[in-house]
Formats: structure tokens, sequence, C-alpha cells
């Protein structure tokens, strides 16, 4: 379809973003449905989200991601947020409401939907999450929305601890799952943990390229019953699922929740569920 006087446009904000899969994802998509609409990428650091936003309404954007780190930003500067967005603080999906800029977040429905088409059914288990950043905390929040039993989050005594132990007593009031807090170093606390989960999951950025670590300590055994998930994928096997591999636990990466939270998004802007088989065959093998 050629772009003409119709064309919808939506975009992705973040810093960096020319490594991006999301515009060929979303543009295929398109295509693939006949809607006239194109995805385009923006370079915009955080500092100037304010006067990057303040251009898409006066430009009448249909809608944009963002990304890395203008996801908080986001947060402060939409019209209204989803409940999900409102609880995880940061916002990766925008769509353009008559003006009215409505901020959602679908990193966590995107993991979610991962976990189910990796083959797996974790609602009712409980579950051993790495990391309390960004992602750490929209897949914590959609777990315990999603009904997760018990979540036992480890997190490094840094700039993610007192919030990540703010959401805990958050969810712990407003939801069943059950949710700790505990510190990253706690090998002890982390052996027990992952001896009653099903699933652990790795939301930090180690292992992400070019970093080669892992981020479980090195003595650590794991259940071969153990699910273990990375939500990075870029390398698609990270030095942690390897590691799961050598104790013959079932492994997957980050490439579905890539799509997913994706695909959760195409539906917010057009309305229409993206076609994810001829996505994931051309663009997620
Ligand atoms: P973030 O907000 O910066 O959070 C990173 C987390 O990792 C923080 O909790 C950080 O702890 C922790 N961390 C980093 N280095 C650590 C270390 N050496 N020891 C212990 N903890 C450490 O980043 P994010 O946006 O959540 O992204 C995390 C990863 O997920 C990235 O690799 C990103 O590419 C990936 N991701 C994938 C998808 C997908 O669709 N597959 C979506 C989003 C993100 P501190 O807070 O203490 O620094």
């Amino acid at each position: 379809m050629n772009i003409d006087g119709k064309t919808k446009l939506v975009a992705l904000l973040g810093h960096p973003v020319s490594h991006s899969i999301s515009p060929l994802m979303h543009n295929e998509a398109f295509r693939l449905l006949g809607l006239n609409y194109r995805y385009v990428c923006f370079d915009v650091d955080k500092d100037d989200m304010k006067t990057a936003v303040e251009g898409i309404r006066t430009l009448g954007l249909a809608g944009f991601n963002c990304t890395y780190p203008d996801k908080q930003a986001m947060a402060a500067l939409a019209d209204e947020l989803s409940p999900a967005a409102s609880l995880i603080g940061a916002v990766n999906t925008v769509v353009n409401v008559e003006g009215r800029l409505i901020g959602h977040n679908t990193d966590g429905v995107g993991y979610m939907m991962s976990v189910k088409q990796a083959g797996f059914d974790i609602i009712g288990k409980e579950m051993v999450l790495l990391g309390a950043g960004g992602a750490a905390t929209s897949i914590a929040v959609q777990a315990a929305l999603d009904g997760v039993s018990a979540l036992h989050i480890f997190s490094r005594k840094g700039r993610s601890w007192n919030p990540i132990c703010a959401l805990a007593e958050k969810l712990n009031k407003t939801t069943a799952c059950r949710v700790t807090v505990h510190d990253f170093y706690d090998a002890s606390a982390l052996s027990q943990c992952v001896e009653q989960s099903a699933i652990l999951t790795n939301a930090t950025t180690i292992g992400m390229a070019p970093d080669t670590g892992c981020p479980l300590p090195e003595d650590i055994v794991l259940p071969s019953s153990l699910i273990v998930s990375d939500i990075i994928y870029n390398p698609r096997e990270t030095p942690l699922l390897c590691r799961a591999k050598s104790f013959g636990c079932p492994t997957f990466n980050g490439m579905y929740m890539l799509l997913y939270q994706g695909a959760e998004a195409f539906c917010i802007w057009t309305g229409y569920d993206m076609p994810v088989d001829a996505i994931r065959q051309k663009y997620f093998q």
C-alpha cells in the first residue's frame, strides 16, 4: 500500500533505536493486513521526551512505542495510564485517542504470552525472577495479575531495591500472589526458592551481548524440572540458558516476549490481531 494523505504513523522512541526489529515486524504486519500505517524509529533520549511528545501531539501520530531509556519519562507525560502501566510506573506503548495519549505497558503481557507459546503453564505455580528493573517490574506485575501463586524476586540492594520492595508490598495487598524480595547475592535463599518454583526468569542485563556473564552463583544446582527463561534475545543462547541446559532444564529466550509485546501494541493501535505466525516465521526463527 502506498503512502498517501491518509497514512497513519506509529513510531519507536528510544536511545539507541537503530538496532530495533520493531519497524520490520510492524510494517510487515501492516502490509499483510492491508492497513494504511507506517512504523518508523526516532532516536530520542529521555531528556528530550517532553518536547518529542509535544511534537507527536501536534503531528497527530496514531501511537508509539517507548524503549530504553524513555519508559519511565513517558509514564509521567501520558494523559492516562492503563492499570498495568500505572502499577509498573513505565510505559512502552502509547495510543492517541482523539488527542489523549493513553499509556500502556505490554512487556509483562508479552512475557506471559511467551511462556504459553514456549509450551508451559505457570499459573498457580511459583516463580523466581532475577532483576528488578523496568522489564522485571512489568513481568512481576503481569505474573501476579495472571495468577502465579508466589513470586521470589532477587535484586541487588542498589537503585532498584526500594522501588521493588514497594511494588511487592502493593502486589501483596492487591493480588493473591505472595511476593518476596531477596538480596541478589543470597545464594542459599536462591537455592531454596528454585527448589519450590516451576520457572526461573532472568530479567537482569547479565548475559546480554557483549556481556558474557551468568546471573547464577557458580555452585548452584538446578532441578531438571525447572523451566529456565531469559528475556535477553541477543545472544539467542545466553550463558544462563547454556548452563540450564547442562542440568537438563527446558529453556527459552526473549524472542517470543519481543514478538508478543509487539503484537499487543499492534492490537492497541489498530484494533486488529497481528498475524503472529507469519511474523514469527519471517523474523523470529
Ligand atoms: P533495567 O531497567 O536497566 O534493569 C536491569 C536490571 O538488571 C536491574 O535490576 C539491575 O540492577 C540488574 N542488574 C544489572 N547488572 C547486574 C549485576 N551485575 N548484578 C545484579 N543485577 C544486575 O533494564 P530492563 O529494561 O529491565 O532490561 C533488562 C533486560 O531485559 C535487557 O537485557 C533487555 O534487553 C531485556 N528486555 C527484553 C525484552 C524482550 O522483549 N525480550 C523487553 C525488555 C527488556 P540495579 O537496578 O541494581 O542496577
